[in-house]
Protein backbone atom coordinates (compact mmCIF):
# COMPACT_ATOMS: atom_id res chain seq x y z
CA UNK A 1 0.00 0.00 0.00
CA UNK A 2 1.14 2.97 -0.75
CA UNK A 3 -0.32 6.66 0.30
CA UNK A 4 0.36 9.32 -2.11
CA UNK A 5 -1.23 12.84 -0.51
CA UNK A 6 -4.97 11.60 -0.10
CA UNK A 7 -4.74 8.73 -2.74
CA UNK A 8 -4.36 5.34 -1.20
CA UNK A 9 -2.36 2.54 -4.06
CA UNK A 10 -3.14 -0.82 -2.90
CA UNK A 11 -1.43 -3.26 -5.27
CA UNK A 12 0.82 -6.24 -6.59
CA UNK A 13 1.92 -6.40 -9.38
CA UNK A 14 5.09 -8.80 -11.00
CA UNK A 15 5.42 -9.46 -14.99
CA UNK A 16 3.33 -12.33 -15.81
CA UNK A 17 2.51 -13.64 -12.64
CA UNK A 18 -0.43 -11.18 -12.35
CA UNK A 19 -1.07 -7.07 -11.40
CA UNK A 20 -3.66 -5.55 -10.19
CA UNK A 21 -3.99 -2.49 -8.22
CA UNK A 22 -7.47 -0.82 -6.19
CA UNK A 23 -7.35 3.20 -6.21
CA UNK A 24 -9.06 5.09 -3.10
CA UNK A 25 -10.36 7.47 -4.03
CA UNK A 26 -12.63 6.70 -5.52
CA UNK A 27 -12.23 2.89 -4.80
CA UNK A 28 -11.65 1.42 -8.28
CA UNK A 29 -9.91 -1.21 -9.57
CA UNK A 30 -6.90 -1.03 -12.04
CA UNK A 31 -6.74 -4.37 -13.73
CA UNK A 32 -7.76 -7.21 -11.60
CA UNK A 33 -5.01 -10.01 -11.70
CA UNK A 34 -5.92 -13.06 -10.90
CA UNK A 35 -8.76 -12.08 -8.53
CA UNK A 36 -7.53 -10.34 -5.21
CA UNK A 37 -10.09 -10.66 -2.02
CA UNK A 38 -9.09 -6.30 -1.47
CA UNK A 39 -10.63 -6.00 -5.11
CA UNK A 40 -14.31 -7.61 -4.15
CA UNK A 41 -14.59 -3.75 -2.55
CA UNK A 42 -14.79 -2.07 -6.18
CA UNK A 43 -16.98 -1.80 -8.42
CA UNK A 44 -15.57 -0.40 -11.05
CA UNK A 45 -13.43 -2.89 -12.75
CA UNK A 46 -11.03 -1.28 -15.36
CA UNK A 47 -8.99 -3.86 -17.17
CA UNK A 48 -6.19 -2.39 -19.06
CA UNK A 49 -5.89 -5.68 -21.74
CA UNK A 50 -6.90 -9.06 -21.65
CA UNK A 51 -3.57 -10.63 -20.69
CA UNK A 52 -4.85 -13.21 -17.91
CA UNK A 53 -1.93 -11.96 -15.31
CA UNK A 54 -4.36 -8.86 -15.90
CA UNK A 55 -7.97 -10.03 -16.48
CA UNK A 56 -7.85 -13.36 -15.47
CA UNK A 57 -9.64 -12.12 -12.09
CA UNK A 58 -12.82 -10.39 -13.47
CA UNK A 59 -14.72 -13.61 -13.04
CA UNK A 60 -13.63 -14.36 -9.66
CA UNK A 61 -14.38 -10.85 -8.51
CA UNK A 62 -18.11 -11.44 -9.98
CA UNK A 63 -18.37 -14.14 -7.96
CA UNK A 64 -16.93 -12.85 -4.97
CA UNK A 65 -19.07 -10.02 -4.67
CA UNK A 66 -22.32 -11.79 -6.09
CA UNK A 67 -21.92 -13.98 -2.92
CA UNK A 68 -20.92 -11.30 -0.40
CA UNK A 69 -24.31 -9.22 -2.17
CA UNK A 70 -26.92 -12.03 -2.18
CA UNK A 71 -28.83 -13.16 0.36
CA UNK A 72 -30.06 -17.34 -0.18
CA UNK A 73 -33.78 -16.16 0.24
CA UNK A 74 -33.66 -13.21 -2.16
CA UNK A 75 -31.25 -14.14 -5.30
CA UNK A 76 -33.13 -11.43 -7.44
CA UNK A 77 -32.54 -8.75 -5.28
CA UNK A 78 -32.28 -5.25 -7.22
CA UNK A 79 -30.85 -3.89 -4.45
CA UNK A 80 -27.12 -5.69 -5.44
CA UNK A 81 -25.16 -3.14 -7.01
CA UNK A 82 -24.07 -3.82 -11.01
CA UNK A 83 -20.53 -4.18 -11.35
CA UNK A 84 -18.93 -2.74 -14.13
CA UNK A 85 -16.32 -3.46 -16.26
CA UNK A 86 -14.57 -1.40 -18.52
CA UNK A 87 -12.33 -2.91 -20.69
CA UNK A 88 -10.74 -2.12 -24.37
CA UNK A 89 -13.98 -2.37 -27.18
CA UNK A 90 -11.86 -5.09 -29.12
CA UNK A 91 -11.77 -7.60 -25.74
CA UNK A 92 -15.09 -7.19 -24.66
CA UNK A 93 -16.77 -9.99 -26.57
CA UNK A 94 -13.88 -12.25 -25.43
CA UNK A 95 -14.60 -10.60 -21.52
CA UNK A 96 -18.17 -11.48 -22.01
CA UNK A 97 -17.71 -15.12 -22.69
CA UNK A 98 -15.52 -15.85 -20.04
CA UNK A 99 -17.71 -14.28 -17.25
CA UNK A 100 -20.95 -16.59 -19.27
CA UNK A 101 -18.56 -20.03 -18.70
CA UNK A 102 -18.22 -18.96 -15.34
CA UNK A 103 -21.54 -18.25 -14.32
CA UNK A 104 -22.06 -21.53 -16.23
CA UNK A 105 -19.78 -22.87 -13.77
CA UNK A 106 -21.57 -21.69 -11.16
CA UNK A 107 -25.02 -22.03 -12.36
CA UNK A 108 -25.23 -18.66 -10.72
CA UNK A 109 -26.43 -14.69 -13.09
CA UNK A 110 -23.75 -12.34 -11.71
CA UNK A 111 -24.85 -9.02 -11.43
CA UNK A 112 -22.75 -6.79 -14.34
CA UNK A 113 -22.13 -5.25 -16.83
CA UNK A 114 -19.43 -4.96 -19.45
CA UNK A 115 -18.28 -1.93 -21.41
CA UNK A 116 -15.80 -1.58 -24.27
CA UNK A 117 -14.05 1.60 -24.84
CA UNK A 118 -12.13 3.50 -27.27
CA UNK A 119 -9.59 6.26 -26.24
CA UNK A 120 -10.93 9.04 -25.09
CA UNK A 121 -14.05 7.12 -23.85
CA UNK A 122 -14.61 8.93 -20.67
CA UNK A 123 -16.79 7.18 -17.48
CA UNK A 124 -17.48 8.92 -14.11
CA UNK A 125 -16.95 7.19 -11.29
CA UNK A 126 -18.29 9.13 -8.46
CA UNK A 127 -17.03 12.05 -5.98
CA UNK A 128 -16.07 14.45 -8.82
CA UNK A 129 -13.70 11.67 -10.43
CA UNK A 130 -13.96 10.48 -13.92
CA UNK A 131 -12.05 7.58 -16.03
CA UNK A 132 -10.72 8.64 -19.43
CA UNK A 133 -9.26 5.85 -21.34
CA UNK A 134 -6.14 6.77 -23.46
CA UNK A 135 -4.20 4.22 -26.41
CA UNK A 136 -1.02 2.60 -24.86
CA UNK A 137 1.62 0.54 -26.89
CA UNK A 138 0.99 -2.84 -26.15
CA UNK A 139 0.89 -6.66 -28.29
CA UNK A 140 -2.59 -6.92 -28.27
CA UNK A 141 -5.44 -4.00 -27.80
CA UNK A 142 -5.06 -2.33 -24.94
CA UNK A 143 -5.80 0.64 -23.24
CA UNK A 144 -4.35 2.94 -20.29
CA UNK A 145 -6.85 4.99 -17.94
CA UNK A 146 -6.56 8.69 -16.37
CA UNK A 147 -8.46 9.44 -13.50
CA UNK A 148 -9.63 12.96 -13.72
CA UNK A 149 -10.89 15.32 -10.77
CA UNK A 150 -12.51 18.18 -11.21
CA UNK A 151 -11.35 21.21 -8.51
CA UNK A 152 -12.09 24.65 -8.29
CA UNK A 153 -10.30 27.07 -7.86
CA UNK A 154 -9.92 30.50 -6.59
CA UNK A 155 -9.93 33.18 -10.17
CA UNK A 156 -6.22 34.43 -10.33
CA UNK A 157 -7.80 38.18 -9.25
CA UNK A 158 -8.65 37.22 -6.13
CA UNK A 159 -5.52 35.14 -4.51
CA UNK A 160 -4.49 38.05 -2.73
CA UNK A 161 -7.99 39.19 -0.64
CA UNK A 162 -8.30 37.75 2.61
CA UNK A 163 -11.03 34.96 3.87
CA UNK A 164 -12.89 37.53 5.14
CA UNK A 165 -12.91 39.70 1.69
CA UNK A 166 -13.88 36.61 -0.27
CA UNK A 167 -16.51 35.43 1.81
CA UNK A 168 -18.27 38.95 1.51
CA UNK A 169 -17.63 39.04 -1.93
CA UNK A 170 -19.37 34.68 -2.84
CA UNK A 171 -21.99 35.80 -0.37
CA UNK A 172 -22.53 39.02 -2.90
CA UNK A 173 -23.16 36.35 -5.76
CA UNK A 174 -19.19 37.20 -7.16
CA UNK A 175 -18.23 34.39 -9.55
CA UNK A 176 -14.45 34.00 -7.60
CA UNK A 177 -14.00 30.42 -8.31
CA UNK A 178 -13.81 29.06 -11.46
CA UNK A 179 -14.10 25.12 -11.79
CA UNK A 180 -10.67 23.27 -13.66
CA UNK A 181 -10.02 19.56 -14.43
CA UNK A 182 -6.55 17.71 -13.65
CA UNK A 183 -4.87 14.49 -14.28
CA UNK A 184 -4.55 13.29 -11.23
CA UNK A 185 -3.30 9.78 -11.60
CA UNK A 186 -2.11 7.90 -14.65
CA UNK A 187 -1.91 4.32 -14.78
CA UNK A 188 -0.61 2.92 -18.30
CA UNK A 189 -1.25 -1.33 -17.84
CA UNK A 190 1.31 -3.10 -19.97
CA UNK A 191 2.75 -0.42 -22.67
CA UNK A 192 6.37 0.22 -25.06
CA UNK A 193 7.46 3.11 -24.97
CA UNK A 194 5.09 4.17 -27.76
CA UNK A 195 2.79 5.40 -24.74
CA UNK A 196 4.16 8.58 -24.35
CA UNK A 197 3.49 9.58 -28.16
CA UNK A 198 0.42 8.00 -28.42
CA UNK A 199 -0.92 9.59 -24.70
CA UNK A 200 0.28 13.12 -24.61
CA UNK A 201 -1.57 14.20 -21.90
CA UNK A 202 0.66 11.76 -19.41
CA UNK A 203 2.79 14.70 -19.15
CA UNK A 204 0.16 16.47 -16.93
CA UNK A 205 -0.37 13.17 -14.54
CA UNK A 206 0.10 14.43 -11.04
CA UNK A 207 0.72 10.66 -10.13
CA UNK A 208 1.95 8.41 -13.28
CA UNK A 209 1.74 4.41 -12.44
CA UNK A 210 4.01 3.04 -15.29
CA UNK A 211 5.09 -0.07 -15.81
CA UNK A 212 9.36 -0.86 -15.64
CA UNK A 213 9.51 -4.77 -16.57
CA UNK A 214 13.29 -5.71 -17.69
CA UNK A 215 16.79 -3.83 -16.41
CA UNK A 216 20.35 -4.51 -17.48
CA UNK A 217 21.94 -5.19 -21.02
CA UNK A 218 20.83 -8.59 -21.83
CA UNK A 219 17.34 -7.68 -21.25
CA UNK A 220 17.77 -4.76 -23.21
CA UNK A 221 15.73 -6.67 -26.69
CA UNK A 222 13.05 -8.01 -24.86
CA UNK A 223 11.34 -4.80 -24.06
CA UNK A 224 11.33 -4.46 -27.94
CA UNK A 225 10.24 -7.63 -29.00
CA UNK A 226 7.21 -8.05 -26.13
CA UNK A 227 6.32 -4.57 -25.71
CA UNK A 228 7.15 -3.90 -22.17
CA UNK A 229 9.18 -0.78 -20.84
CA UNK A 230 12.85 -1.25 -20.31
CA UNK A 231 14.55 0.93 -17.88
CA UNK A 232 16.46 2.52 -20.27
CA UNK A 233 13.19 3.62 -21.88
CA UNK A 234 12.16 5.50 -18.41
CA UNK A 235 16.37 7.18 -18.95
CA UNK A 236 15.11 8.48 -22.11
CA UNK A 237 12.14 9.99 -21.33
CA UNK A 238 13.80 11.37 -18.36
CA UNK A 239 12.02 15.04 -19.17
CA UNK A 240 9.11 13.54 -19.87
CA UNK A 241 8.89 12.07 -16.40
CA UNK A 242 10.31 15.28 -14.27
CA UNK A 243 7.21 16.95 -13.93
CA UNK A 244 5.09 14.66 -12.26
CA UNK A 245 4.31 14.93 -8.10
CA UNK A 246 4.95 11.09 -7.85
CA UNK A 247 6.45 8.10 -9.85
CA UNK A 248 4.88 4.46 -9.09
CA UNK A 249 7.03 1.67 -10.74
CA UNK A 250 5.29 -1.62 -11.13
CA UNK A 251 5.63 -4.81 -13.64
CA UNK A 252 8.83 -5.99 -12.82
CA UNK A 253 10.01 -9.26 -14.45
CA UNK A 254 10.89 -12.17 -11.70
CA UNK A 255 14.20 -12.10 -13.38
CA UNK A 256 14.64 -8.75 -11.41
CA UNK A 257 14.36 -7.67 -7.51
CA UNK A 258 13.20 -4.45 -6.29
CA UNK A 259 16.22 -3.45 -4.72
CA UNK A 260 17.95 -3.99 -8.17
CA UNK A 261 15.41 -1.50 -9.72
CA UNK A 262 16.00 0.61 -6.55
CA UNK A 263 19.57 0.83 -7.45
CA UNK A 264 19.10 1.24 -10.79
CA UNK A 265 16.77 4.70 -10.43
CA UNK A 266 19.02 5.97 -7.89
CA UNK A 267 22.23 5.51 -9.80
CA UNK A 268 21.03 6.90 -13.76
CA UNK A 269 18.00 8.76 -12.73
CA UNK A 270 19.04 10.47 -8.95
CA UNK A 271 16.85 13.31 -10.00
CA UNK A 272 13.72 11.96 -9.97
CA UNK A 273 14.84 9.09 -7.37
CA UNK A 274 12.98 10.55 -4.41
CA UNK A 275 9.68 10.97 -6.07
CA UNK A 276 9.89 7.15 -7.82
CA UNK A 277 7.68 4.51 -5.34
CA UNK A 278 8.10 0.71 -6.42
CA UNK A 279 5.23 -1.46 -5.67
CA UNK A 280 5.80 -5.40 -6.54
CA UNK A 281 6.80 -8.54 -4.91
CA UNK A 282 8.45 -7.65 -1.87
CA UNK A 283 11.79 -8.94 -2.13
ZN1 LIG B 1 1.47 -7.78 -17.85
ZN1 LIG C 1 0.40 -7.73 -21.31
Amino acid sequence: VLRLGEMSIEGYSVAGEETWFRIHPPGIALDVGRGAPTLTGSRDLFVSHGHLDHALGIPYVLSQRTMHHVAPADPESVSRPVTRIFCPRAIAEGVAALVLACERLESVAYRHEIVGLDPGDRVDVGRGLAIEAFSTDHVVPSLGFHLLRRRRKLEEEYRSLSRDELVRLKASGVGIERESEEIWLSYCGDTGPGVWRLAPRLAESRLLMIECTFLGDEARQRGTAYKHLHFEDLVDHEADLAGHEAIVLHHLSRRHTLGDLRREVETRLPRLAPKVHLLGAAS
